[in-house]
């Protein structure tokens, strides 16, 4: 019951911007991948190949590959775009100030940053936080396509544009396709608001917060 009443709190904040997102202390870890359990787990060997990856320019600049963390057995996988500078520096995703936001966002649907798998749809981060160029994108896309067949979420929440213009091969706007439950080869795929996008647009929290709900229902099994 408290875990409901602590929910319910967490998403009542989320939407009404009580919580300061964006303060607090910065997740640390290791400059390295999370290693799945066993040497011999593909995910490890996936993420063994990553690191070494040259395909595009971004390996010149990365001071760290960001393969990606959480529960490699997880129900509900987060996608995001691409690294930025602190991600860079500690090899994980999403541990600044928009990954501050995402661990709350994920909080509010009764869940933890170890409970689901978290990773990005570019491995390496861009220079200056540029957007990543369609040969970036092209390049690391077969390691995110792996990734998913290998965790096997039962949803999957892309945050933001590129992850989701990614998987989904299209160019409609967030705005267009947040809401809506589109079929990733058998996988539900819900799309939202990146959370840096929810940082500078208040007004779209009310929208993610809906988004994430239906990703709850979907993983609950309440919603088809
Ligand atoms: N933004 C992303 O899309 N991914 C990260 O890991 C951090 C910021």
């Amino acid at each position: 019951m408290d875990d409901v009443v602590e929910t319910l709190a967490l998403a009542r904040a989320f939407v009404a911007q009580e919580v300061e997102f964006g303060s607090g202390d910065i997740v640390r870890a290791p400059a390295a991948f999370e290693q799945a359990e066993g040497v011999e787990n593909p995910l490890n060997i996936l993420g063994n190949e990553v690191c070494d990856c040259q395909l595009c320019e971004l390996a010149q600049s990365r001071n760290t590959v960001v393969f990606g963390s959480g529960n490699p057995q997880a129900d509900i996988m987060f996608v995001g775009e691409a690294p930025g500078a602190e991600e860079d520096r500690q090899g994980v995703p999403f541990v600044g100030a928009s990954g501050q936001l995402l661990t709350r966002m994920i909080e509010a649907i009764g869940l933890t940053r170890d409970e689901v798998y978290i990773a990005n749809a570019i491995k390496c981060r861009p220079p200056n936080n540029r957007d990543p160029n369609p040969e970036e994108i092209a390049s690391c896309e077969p390691y995110l396509i792996r990734q998913i067949e290998l965790i096997k979420p039962q949803v999957i929440c892309t945050l933001g544009r590129f992850a989701a213009q990614t998987l989904l091969k299209t160019a409609e706007s967030i705005g267009r396709l947040r809401g809506k439950v589109f079929d990733y080869h058998g996988v539900k795929l819900i799309s939202t608001y990146h959370p840096a996008a929810l940082l500078r647009n208040a007004q779209w929290k009310r929208p993610a917060w809906e988004d994430l709900k239906l990703v709850r229902k979907l993983y609950d099994g309440t919603e088809m």
